[in-house]
């Protein structure tokens, strides 16, 4: 009897508008052609009074039947309802969406002369499950497990519902990978031996729906991506969008008839300039018929390659700035990039690759791996990882995801304390020993956030817990040791033990993952208040500062050695002079860092001279000898200095009291 065969596992690129299954098999990764033979499924599904079509079927009757063809499920799905892009792209969509339970988006269809309610997850499954039907009849298996790509700033709601979806496909998710990780492997794979040492690869994928860009660092087996960045509405659609835009107003102008609002006009219209668009990458002119488009009337037109990339060039702008804040993120100069890769299939415009490379000097860009391929291959060399195949290069394989944002701790004196900065590979652990900053301080309050902000309360707050009874000590001796701790699933665990006593206590984060606009907005934040950032953790490292020095003085004067170096007036007068400064701090917490410096000096002056003359800061450990004030008077004559220092001392009263009583 032979063997019964254990179905590979298959690694499937979900697109927004087409969609892609690979397989590694007889040593290699193998795109899998459908039914028609073709290497990309359109990811679309229609309903009629007959029948549900999947890909090809579905695509090809969408201007016959636009209501209820759906498309782009990848941009609803895991959002709710009235999220800005769902409401964005619900103006554009041909069929209806309406709120369901729980706020998920419904898409409305007439299906079998009945209305029906489907949720993005659905469709997306119908899509997998026909990908899934496309590696059955190629491999004669029933395949049970894949690995999906997602985009990389895919938050938990959507990579969930991805899961989800699979789920109802009847798929056993091995790993949700990011499409510019899988991009990057493909690449690599494709240079075999090609590769020395450690590579960077900028990763552009312009695809049908979505943007990213990804700096990828490939050394050997392992590829580790440092930044990314992208648009999660930014593709070959919104060039479509544009073009249509563009003849609507032609077909007004000319015909005096408004199609704007007739989605089976809309929907023929599109198709024809998706067409020219293709067209128009290998041709500098093209032009677009659609027979009886409206009321019976032809259209007929012409677009240049010019006219389109003039329709488009704000997208295509958009595109360089964001590899520019994605090379700035991860600190790389361009002559750090050693490979571009052009994934998706709207990176095939000509205009896209020229800007590209002239951002790079002229860089000749990769175009040896095919962009519609790209994220399926890579995705099928993981599964082949995941499941102990593939070959000697394939088993080396290790992934490793960076942080969008740094995550830290509010520390004394309201300042975030990094504990690991954005880019960060992870899983990682990292710790921070952190010490009491009161006598006697039996607690430690641990609050988490996540952001660029200096400020806490400017970033995101994840969650708070108490390290409590802690022994009493007097400020300074008590430590803890803060740890945080972050799985291969961005699962974050943060602890707080103090050692002595083995007191702890700790709080698990399940980070929600942080959409791509909100990072954007918060680096741009970042960004943008750099300098008031500065200026703020330059007068809280003051005020820590002359705060320090108060409490080591009030220390200092608690001493018995230095009350008998004091006379009795000196003594007063010095307890004097710090129970002041605690009321300043207390009422100054808002003052610029110059006053707080100038008041620290200003200490440092009066304890200087009535405790240790000519001592810095230090003096407050060394406890020099020279503490009578007569004395002190005597040499500020002989040093000239009476002026100056009369001047800063008057600006406290009770220290000018105290030199007229000396
Ligand atoms: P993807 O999501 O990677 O499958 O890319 C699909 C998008 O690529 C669609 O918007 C297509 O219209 C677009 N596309 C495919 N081929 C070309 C081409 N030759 N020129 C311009 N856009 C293209």
């Amino acid at each position: 009897m032979a063997p019964i065969r254990e179905p590979p596992a298959i690694g499937i690129d979900l697109g927004t508008t087409y969609s892609c299954v690979a397989v590694w098999q007889h040593n290699r990764v193998e795109i899998i052609p459908n039914e028609q033979g073709n290497r990309t499924t359109p990811s679309f599904v229609a309903f009629t009074d007959t029948d549900c079509m999947l890909g090809n079927a579905a695509k090809n009757q969408v201007a016959m039947n636009p209501t209820n063809t759906i498309f782009d499920a990848k941009r609803l799905i895991g959002r709710k309802f009235y999220d800005v892009t769902v409401q964005e792209d619900m103006k554009v969509c041909p069929f209806r969406i309406v709120q369901g339970e729980y706020g998920k988006p419904m898409i409305v269809v007439n299906y079998k002369g009945v209305q029906k309610l489907f949720t993005a997850e659905e469709i997306s499954a119908m899509v997998l499950r026909k990908m899934k039907e496309v590696a059955n009849t190629y491999l004669n298996a029933n395949v049970k497990s894949a690995v999906i790509t997602v985009p990389a700033y895919f938050d938990d709601l959507q990579r969930q519902a991805t899961k989800d979806a699979a789920a109802l496909a009847g798929l056993n998710v091995l790993r949700l990978m990011n499409e510019p990780t899988a991009a990057s492997i493909a690449y690599r794979l494709d240079k075999k031996a090609g590769i020395r040492g450690e590579t960077n690869v900028l990763v552009f994928d312009l695809g049908g729906g979505t943007f990213d860009v990804s700096l990828v660092t490939i050394n050997k087996g392992r590829f580790e991506i440092k930044a990314v960045g992208g648009d999660t509405h930014l593709g070959g659609e919104d060039f479509d969008n544009r073009m249509v835009e563009y003849f609507v107003g032609e077909f007004n102008r000319k015909e005096r008839k408004d199609i704007s609002r007739n989605p089976r006009a809309l929907a023929r219209l599109r198709v024809a300039c998706e067409r020219a668009k293709r067209i128009l990458s290998s041709t500098p002119l093209t032009s677009i018929e659609v027979d009886c488009l409206y009321d019976g009337v032809d259209f007929s037109s012409k677009i240049t390659r010019a006219k389109f990339e003039e329709l488009n060039m704000d997208f295509f702008n958009k595109c360089m700035e964001t590899v520019q804040m994605c090379m700035e993120d991860a600190k790389w100069v361009k002559s750090m990039v050693s490979e571009v890769v052009l994934v998706g299939g709207s990176t095939r415009i000509p205009k896209v690759q020229q800007m590209l490379q002239d951002f790079f000097n002229g860089k000749e860009l990769c175009k040896t791996i095919n962009p519609d391929e790209a994220v399926a291959y890579g995705a099928a060399a993981l599964a082949a990882n995941l499941s102990g195949k593939g070959s000697q290069m394939i088993k080396k394989l290790t992934l490793v995801d960076v942080l969008p944002l740094s995550l830290g701790y509010k520390a004394f004196g309201e300042v975030m304390a990094v504990m690991i900065p954005k880019n960060t590979p992870i899983p990682v652990t990292i710790e921070h020993v952190v010490c009491s900053v009161f006598d006697n301080q039996t607690s430690f309050q641990i609050t988490v956030y996540q952001g660029e902000r200096s400020r806490p309360t400017d970033n995101i707050f994840l969650g708070e817990f108490v390290l409590s009874n802690l022994p009493l000590a007097p400020r300074g001796a008590t430590k803890a040791t803060i740890r945080f701790d972050i799985d291969a699933d961005g699962i974050m665990n943060v602890s707080a033990e103090e050692p002595t006593t083995g007191q702890g206590n700790n709080i698990t984060i399940n980070k929600r993952r942080l959409t791509k606009d909100e990072i954007e907005r918060m680096l741009e934040d970042a960004r943008r208040y750099k300098v008031e950032d500065q200026e703020y953790e330059k007068k809280v490292d003051a005020f820590i500062v002359l705060e320090y020095y108060v409490y080591l003085m009030k220390t200092k004067l608690r001493d018995e050695n230095i009350r008998k170096m004091l006379s009795n007036e000196d003594f007063l007068m010095m307890v004097d002079v710090v129970t002041n400064a605690m009321q300043w701090l207390h009422v100054n917490k808002l003052a610029e860092a110059s006053e707080i410096e100038d008041k620290k000096k200003e200490l440092e002056y009066v304890w200087n001279s009535v405790v240790g003359l000519g001592q810095s800061t230090a003096s407050l450990y060394q406890m020099p000898r020279f503490s009578h004030i007569t004395e002190f008077w005597e040499l500020l004559r002989l040093a000239g200095a009476f002026a100056c220092i009369a001047m800063l001392l008057a600006r406290e009263k009770h220290v000018v009291d105290a030199l007229h009583r000396a």
